[in-house]
């Protein structure tokens, strides 16, 4: 279980490059293993061109390593403390993506201007607290602005993404997503001030999308 989910976390870093969420070797992409209290993320400081399966480590719900040979994520310990806090969470996503960290600059959540938004985050993307690395401060903003809310991804202020899913997948589609919208939303103001969508209509859109639309198979 742990190999397939070493490689599962390996290959979607490899989605963060392709659609160019992140530079150097910012960003990380964890997944939590299924039954046990542990989970598998990105090691520290290694280039994504030689990020290998067994280069990812593996820790418990408090960060401490208990598998692998190199120091993991900088942001291990806001992982681990949504783990520790949010049971139905299987993976977690932390990006510098360009547009949605110019949101997070000015501390300003992305209003639902986008079917697609409606779609995906059920209404506006939230912004968190600012928060220094190191401790949980970090992991608790996620948490606490994410807890009961439709919305997968939080920016958080001052710095960048966090998303959330059911699987490390999931995470990683919030994140390409996240980057979209804010892209669009972005180059529509430029033109002048978005339209809202109607409460009822972002609920309707939110609704069909998380139960009716796609394969079914492929939830
Ligand atoms: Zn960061």
């Amino acid at each position: 279980m742990i190999e397939q989910l070493r490689e599962a976390v390996c290959g979607l870093h490899a989605e963060l490059v392709r659609y160019n969420l992140v530079a150097w070797t910012a960003g990380n992409v964890s997944g939590r293993v299924p039954g046990e209290d542990l989970f598998v993320i990105k090691p520290s400081g290694v280039s994504y061109d030689d990020l290998t399966p067994a280069s990812m480590v593996v820790c418990d719900l408090d960060g401490n390593v208990v598998e692998g040979e190199h120091a993991p994520s900088s942001d291990t310990a806001a992982h681990a403390y949504v783990y520790r806090h949010m049971p139905e969470v299987g993976g977690v996503v932390h990006t510098h993506s360009t547009y949605a960290s110019a949101w997070a600059a000015r501390g300003e959540p992305i209003p639902c201007v986008l079917t697609a938004m409606a779609d995906e985050f059920g209404g506006e993307i939230p912004i968190g607290p600012f928060a220094l690395i190191g401790g949980d401060d970090i992991g608790r903003g996620i948490v606490e602005v994410l807890s009961g809310h439709r919305s997968p991804a939080v920016l958080m202020q001052n710095h960048g993404v966090f998303t959330i899913g059911g699987s490390a997948k999931a995470a990683v589609k919030a994140a390409v997503m996240c980057e979209d919208v804010a892209r669009t939303v972005h180059v529509s103001r430029q033109l002048g001030e978005p339209l809202p969508i109607k409460q009822d209509d972002v609920d309707r859109l939110y609704d069909r999308y998380q139960n009716v639309y796609g394969q079914r198979s492929s939830r």
